[in-house]
């Protein structure tokens, strides 16, 4: 990963924003600026300087972590009220300091004005960093892909459970297990484990509900890497499914999915991504049945731009890392989503996600 040279690409689109420097906030944002990953700092980026101020717990860390991702910033290390000492003397001459909007609340927007920077005219700004997020670098989707590959795996081994009876929140905590043993740092958000009329609510939680035979289960996990994350969802059945409908439900989101896929590519609309996925469904008859976005960008987020919904004003472009799911979920037969990560290429993409998409356990 070039950590480094995102922050000279950040300090161009500064004047554009209306403003000279950029106070980060927001921990992702300065994790992806700086590779610092603790829980508290604050990331002052000025024309010539970087200042990395937190407080005593991450002393050590921050000075590891910017060091290894080749980072130079100045440190200020210490309570609240000495990183506000510090970081005050820093923007003498700052005529116009950013703050991102998306992530000060208006209580600290309030002691950012009156007493941390009184005498600089503070800017909101939208987007700056999170727009650099969008494409990622080598290093990145290697970490994504790394993610997805281990997402693979854990459900390839704890697959057959589900031929036995397991309860949805056993599998989960048996999915959760296997991914942390292949060695990811952590689970991309709480696996969803949906069979039967469970799988009709696109997020439901995992229960004390067995797995039946010849139901549909929906499985929607992912793995976390370094930061990165993976997702992904199959939907499966234990033997044969249990009526035509469920059968026909698997076989529209198939092909909407394979048709979203086939769309995706460097300078197709998010919203036509979108379509796509969602003319197969409702050429079927289910177009109300399919209640949610087809997609999302992934990254140091599970959820983050672009984003591939039907109202979207988002374009891909090469290196976007997304997903592609669409569902079908009625109430009286249960839910079927299928879900793979794949990074956008010039002439269309590559998944991240291998995973069979087969329906029937045997
Ligand atoms: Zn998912
Ligand atoms: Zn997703």
């Amino acid at each position: 990963m070039d950590v480094a040279g995102r922050l000279p690409r950040l300090r161009a689109t500064l004047a554009g924003a209306g403003c000279e420097a950029l106070l980060v906030t927001d921990l992702v944002n300065i994790r992806y600026l700086t590779g610092f990953s603790g829980s508290a700092a604050h990331l002052l980026v000025l024309p010539d300087t970087l200042v990395l101020a937190t407080d005593g717990r991450y002393r050590q860390q921050a000075a590891e972590e910017l060091a290894a991702a080749r980072v130079e910033a100045r440190f200020v290390v210490g309570t609240v009220a000495a990183q506000r000492e510090g970081l005050a003397p820093e923007v003498r001459g700052v005529g116009r300091l950013g703050l991102e909007a998306a992530s000060v609340t208006w209580a600290r927007q309030r002691a950012f004005a009156g007493e941390w920077f009184p005498d600089v005219d503070l800017v909101p700004t939208e987007g700056l960093v999170e727009g650099l997020r969008r494409v990622k670098d080598g290093g990145e989707v290697a970490r994504i892909a790394e993610a997805a590959r281990i997402a693979d795996a854990a459900l390839a081994a704890v697959k057959p459970l589900l031929l036995d009876g397991v309860t949805e929140a056993d599998f989960a905590v048996a999915l959760d297990f296997e991914m942390r043993r292949l060695g990811a740092a952590g689970v991309s958000f709480d696996s969803i484990v949906a069979g039967g009329p469970n799988g009709a609510r696109p997020h439901a939680r995992p229960s004390d509900r067995p797995v039946r035979p010849g139901e549909l289960v929906v499985l929607d996990f992912g793995a976390l890497v370094d930061g990165y994350h993976s997702d992904m969802t199959r939907t499966v059945c234990a033997g044969e499914p249990a009526s035509p409908t469920l059968s026909r439900m698997v076989d529209v989101v198939r092909e909407s999915q394979a048709a979203g896929v086939a769309a995706v590519r460097a300078g197709a609309t998010c919203a036509d991504v979108d379509r796509t996925c969602r003319e197969v469904i409702a050429g079927a008859g289910w177009g109300d049945a399919f209640v949610h976005g087809t997609g999302h960008g992934v990254g140091l987020l599970i959820h983050e731009a672009p984003w591939v919904g039907a109202t979207s004003t988002d374009t891909l472009a090469a290196g976007h890392v997304v997903t592609v799911e669409p569902g079908v979920y009625l109430p009286d037969h249960g839910g079927v989503r299928i879900e793979d990560t794949v990074v956008v290429t010039e002439s269309g993409c590559e998944p991240l996600t291998h995973a069979p998409k087969d329906l029937v356990l045997t």
